[in-house]
């Protein structure tokens, strides 16, 4: 799960979470929708998979395998969960790099009952062999499971039960194409408007019994990087905050004073992703820079970076992707309050 093993991931939680990781988790998982009708947002999303849903369902088929892009904490393991929920279906969970042998995957395969679901989150990081294993497993229901070793081993062919698989992903670009194929329903989650993030903060308020006045809600929703995941976690804060130096109801002060303890500021962008524009607009003159060069500059992995920082700020109209590399916009400047930005601007046109 998204939860469990991508810690390289995050940004802002890591910040907001630091050592109350487990706690941070199980509140989590009990601010999780459990139906499509209480997940809120990506509305056309929503439709289809209930559409696929359903008709699995009438049919008494497994459901046809599901494919979630986009960046971390949109909501992919919580449609996983939701997608078993709706089928009646028991939900298997595993990640690309939990299963590093062929093996590993035809003993996960092996063990699958009919019509049970089997999420497999960071799907883009399987191994060659694995991968390979994987999309003839969801095309043919079978899978060649090789006993013993050197010239004395033999493939046992096995078939197995109808399955669906959910694979999310953070990087759907990166999963070969025979294997993007296996999906049915392949759908992009996107970042979530502030009115969006509104009702899920309302929603988790009221699941935790914290008292929030509407404008403290409508702050941190404005500040979530439009990320469901941090919405709820920096509501978390606001609530401890409110709890030690309030009286425990959540105030637009409360919340302002918590968001700036945790160094979020007023457009939600999260220290790294300062530390991202920083490097842009003064180190690299506003660009264009590399990706892997700029992620050395913040100390940070690319592939955070590029799946975590840049879809948020190119959203935002703060960077924007070219050929030779990110460049930051005149807003970037503007932002991070350093001259320079006519040039960053025109840059973008070149
Ligand atoms: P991902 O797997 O994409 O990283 P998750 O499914 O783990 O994201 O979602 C992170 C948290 O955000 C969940 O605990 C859930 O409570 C909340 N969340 C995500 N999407 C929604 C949504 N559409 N409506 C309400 N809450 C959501």
């Amino acid at each position: 799960m998204s939860d469990t093993g991508s810690e390289a991931w995050e940004g802002v939680d890591r910040l907001v979470a630091g050592d109350a990781d487990a706690l941070e988790r199980s509140t989590e998982a009990a601010l999780r929708p459990s139906s499509l009708q209480e997940f809120v947002g990506q509305e056309s999303v929503r439709e289809q998979l209930s559409l696929v849903l359903t008709a699995a369902v009438a049919r008494g088929n497994a459901a046809d395998h599901v494919l979630l892009s986009g960046p971390p904490g949109l909501g992919k393991t919580t449609l996983a969960m939701i997608v078993a929920g709706e089928l009646g279906a028991a939900l298997r969970l595993t990640s690309g790099p939990a299963i590093q042998h062929a093996g590993d995957l035809a003993a996960i395969l092996s063990s699958l009952e009919a019509g049970d679901v089997l999420f497999i989150d960071e799907i883009h990081r399987l191994a060659r062999p694995v991968e390979e294993m994987l999309y003839l497993a969801m095309e043919d229901f079978r899978v060649d499971v090789v006993v013993g070793k050197g010239p004395g081993a033999t493939s046992i062919p096995l078939t197995l039960p109808g399955f669906t698989v959910v694979g999310a992903t953070t990087r759907a670009g990166l999963l070969p194409a025979p294997l993007r194929d296996r999906f049915g329903f392949t759908a992009h989650l996107d970042f979530y408007s502030p009115q969006e993030l509104l009702r899920i903060v309302d929603r988790s308020a009221g699941k935790l019994g914290f008292t929030i006045t509407p404008d403290a809600a409508a702050e941190i929703a404005s500040r979530s990087r439009g990320t469901p995941r941090i919405a709820n976690r920096l509501l978390r804060r606001v609530r401890d905050y409110a709890e030690v130096h309030g009286d425990g109801d959540g105030t637009l002060a409360s919340a302002r004073a918590a968001l700036e303890m945790y160094e979020v500021d007023e457009r939600g962008l999260d220290r790294l992703d300062r530390a991202v524009l920083t490097a842009i607009c003064t180190r690299f003159a506003g660009g264009p820079v590399g990706l892997s060069t700029l992620a050395v500059a913040v100390g940070e992995e690319a592939e955070t970076v590029e799946a975590v920082v840049e879809p948020f700020l190119v959203r935002e109209g703060l960077i924007t992707r070219t050929a030779r590399g990110r460049v930051a916009t005149a807003e970037a400047f503007a932002h991070i309050g350093v001259k320079g930005g006519a040039s960053g601007t025109s840059r973008l046109f070149e």
